[in-house]
This record gives C-alpha cells, sequence and structure tokens, in this order.
C-alpha cells in the first residue's frame, strides 16, 4: 500500500477508477430483491443494457466476475466434443481456450504473435475449409487486454457471412464494452461475454451475456450440464425484473447510474473520447522512443496501449518504482511477456488531465528507475490531445 498522500492513480486496464457519482448510487440500503423497487431498478438495467450491447435481445446479469461470463457462454450453447475456432490474440484468448478444453471441447486455436488480432482472412480460410460445418463456434476476444489489440468484429462476421457458415459467434468484449464501439445485433453476435469492472466503471462483481435467438435456440438443444449458468433458469424471473437468486444489487444501482452517464455522454463521444486518449499515449510513448506492442494501427486499442520496454530493462522493477514513488498503477505483462511489457490503462473515467497526469507519473517513473527515454512524451501527448481538439475529429 502506498503512503502518498492525494489520490491513487489506477492505470491498470481494468478495473478502472470508478466515478464518486457511481459510488454514491450504490451507497444506499440494500432493498428487497423480491419487492416491487427492485423489479422497477431489474427492468431499467436490463433495458439500459440493451442499450450499451447495442440489442434488442436479452442481456443476462450474472453476479460474478468475468470469468465466470465466459463459462456461461460456452455451457449454454455448445456440447462436448464440438469443435470450436479460436484465435490465440494473447493471455486472455489462451485462458478462454484452457477453459473451453476444459468442457470437452475440440478447439482449433489458431496461432498468434500477441502483437496482431484475430485475422478475419485467417478465419474465413479455416471456415471454407470446414464443408461438413464441424465447426460448431467462432470465440473471439474483441479487446486483448493482455496487448492492446483490438481485433475486428465486424470483419470476422463478414468473414462468415461470406462462406455462409453457420456456426455461432461469440465474443469476449470484457475491456471494450462501453468504450470500443460494438455492435451485437448488427454484426450478428450470437454471445456477447463482458463485465462490470472495465468500460462500464463499475466495481468488478457482474458478468454479463448478451445472447441472440439462435444462441437461444442452440441452448434448447446442447448438451453442457448447468445450474448457476442456465440461461432460462434466469430469462424467466429477469422477465418481470427479478433474479433466481439474490442478485448483487448495490451493484446494479451502480450499474444504472453508470448506464446513465454512458448515455448522457453519448456513446460515440465515448469511443471517440477514448480513441482521442489512446492516441496521445501512443504520441508520448513513441516520442519516449519506446515501442508500442500493438504492430497493425488498424488495431490499436483505444483502452488500453502496451508498451515494450527496453532490453535489459524489467517492467515489473519499473512498475515498483513508479508506484511507490508516484502512487500509480500500471498494468503488468501476463504469461508470455510478462516482465518484458507494461500496460497504461485509458478507459473508463479517464479524461485528458487524468491521462496527462498518468503519462507524468509513466515519464517521471522512467527517469525514477533509471530507464532509458527521450524525456518530453507528455508534451508530444499534450500536443496529440490539442490538434484532436482543433480538428474536433476522433483520431485513430
Ligand atoms: N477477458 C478479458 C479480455 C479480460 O481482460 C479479463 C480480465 O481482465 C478476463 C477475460 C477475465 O475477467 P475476470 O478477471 O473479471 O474474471
Amino acid at each position: 500500500m502506498s503512503k502518498q498522500q492525494g489520490r491513487h492513480f489506477l492505470n491498470i486496464p481494468g478495473p478502472s477508477p470508478v466515478p464518486d457519482r457511481v459510488l454514491r448510487a450504490m451507497d444506499m440500503p440494500v432493498i428487497d430483491h423480491r419487492s416491487a423497487e427492485f423489479a422497477e431498478l431489474g427492468k431499467q438495467v436490463f433495458e439500459g443494457c440493451q442499450k450499451i450491447f447495442k440489442t434488442k435481445g436479452p442481456v443476462i446479469v450474472f453476479p460474478s466476475s468475468g470469468t465466470g461470463a465466459w463459462e456461461a457462454a460456452i455451457v449454454n450453447t455448445l456440447s462436448p466434443g464440438d469443435k470450436v475456432l479460436m484465435v490465440e490474440t494473447g493471455h486472455f484468448a489462451t485462458l478462454w481456450q484452457q477453459m473451453a478444453k476444459r468442457w470437452g471441447l475440440d478447439v482449433e486455436f489458431l496461432p498468434g504473435d500477441w502483437r496482431h488480432g484475430a485475422s478475419p482472412t485467417e478465419i474465413e480460410e479455416k471456415l471454407r475449409g470446414d464443408k461438413s460445418h464441424a465447426i460448431k463456434a467462432v470465440m473471439v476476444v474483441h479487446n486483448e487486454t493482455s496487448t492492446g489489440v483490438t481485433s475486428r468484429v465486424g470483419e470476422i462476421r463478414a468473414a462468415l457471412d461470406r462462406v455462409d457458415h453457420p456456426a455461432l459467434l461469440l465474443v469476449d468484449t470484457i475491456s471494450s464494452l462501453g468504450s470500443v464501439d460494438f455492435k451485437h445485433d448488427e454484426w450478428k453476435v450470437d454471445v456477447t461475454v463482458s463485465c462490470s469492472q472495465k468500460g462500464f466503471m463499475l466495481p468488478p462483481g457482474l458478468g454479463f451475456n448478451a445472447v441472440s435467438d439462435k444462441a437461444r435456440a442452440a441452448s434448447k438443444t446442447n448438451k453442457m450440464p448447468r445450474s448457476y449458468w442456465d440461461w432460462e433458469e434466469m430469462l424467466k424471473p429477469n422477465a418481470n425484473g427479478f433474479f433466481p437468486y439474490t442478485p448483487a444489487t448495490n451493484l446494479l444501482y451502480g450499474l444504472k447510474e453508470a448506464i446513465s452517464m454512458m448515455l448522457e455522454e453519448g456513446l460515440d463521444n465515448v469511443f471517440a473520447r477514448h480513441k482521442r486518449l489512446a492516441a496521445a499515449t501512443r504520441a508520448a510513448v513513441t516520442h519516449w522512443g519506446l515501442e508500442v506492442l500493438c504492430q497493425e494501427p488498424e488495431e490499436y486499442s483505444p483502452v488500453l496501449t502496451a508498451v515494450l520496454m527496453p532490453p535489459g530493462h524489467n517492467a515489473d522493477e519499473f512498475r515498483k518504482v513508479t508506484l511507490e514513488k508516484y502512487n500509480i498503477s500500471l498494468g503488468s505483462g501476463l504469461s508470455k511477456v510478462a516482465g518484458k511489457v507494461f500496460r497504461i490503462g485509458h478507459l473508463g473515467e479517464c479524461n485528458e488531465l487524468t491521462l496527462l497526469g498518468a503519462l507524468s507519473g509513466v515519464e517521471m517513473g522512467m527517469t525514477a528507475a533509471g530507464v532509458p527515454h527521450r524525456a518530453g512524451g507528455v508534451d508530444a501527448a499534450m500536443k496529440s490531445l490539442e490538434d484532436a481538439d482543433k480538428s474536433n475529429a476522433p483520431t485513430h
């Protein structure tokens, strides 16, 4: 725990800082979850979620982390032995793949270099070769939080359509939803998996599945055992604003408020803000003479930037010094890139000045930790933000 005065800078890519407005909304007595008052709250959050997921279909809210929502997507749609196509975009895609294998799925895991998103072309080729339609689902991570790479889900959908393949499309939007544009209905995604502690600006504790008609139909005949995660068990009481078991009542108060905040700002403005902040972060990183892990400009994440350390320098030692001296938490490198990268989160309740504060922490931390860099990255970020302001157009 840091002994620094002042507010801690939580610049990991989730959990993201919780706005005061959301904290205040949750500061309520717990109410009876079988009451009419609760039903009103339940209905409001289900409707609000549909706007954020851009769907007319149901959004199921579990009292869980994102990992639970991953499991719910699998056990409600697939059967043991089913073949699924997944892509190694990074640490989280690898973990979801491990879970799929534990559930007895036959996973084809397309290898990746952790610097690119899931390739729509490669997915199309695999599906074109699958004449017997053995592949039952394509499962991708929209924003790979371990690498700062955002896959092009709209193009992946188009690839499925081009080869007229009936596979379900399951997408992890755990670190993208509410920060990066995502269109559940328009992209015909069958299950969109998400959770509360990133773009929704809430504490951890809620997992989401947005569900298409096709996914719901699959859930009527699939063979995976489940009980707690069963969609139909949820959807029956959800129709009247209720849950089959005790819901995370106070997180739902927060969810209602967070959705209001996003809609007041306007979703397009929220997405443009994240792109602007990401561009400014990359301007700083490039100026410092460091390298952004993502190698495909089209796939730069608006939510976080993963930065490669110069050779001979350990990212975790640098993060430790930065935390101790400047009271800022930066994301660590995970598994394959442990020690080699650090991640700057710029999602949720983040604006120009909070970003500049965080980037100042990174720059001063590099000096303190003896990491070679060219001073002036924060100025480069300011210039990027000023230019974006002048052109008033989203910068990629
Ligand atoms: N998927 C992605 C893309 C994530 O970023 C995370 C967590 O950071 C997870 C899945 C796992 O979610 P949770 O830690 O909430 O279980």
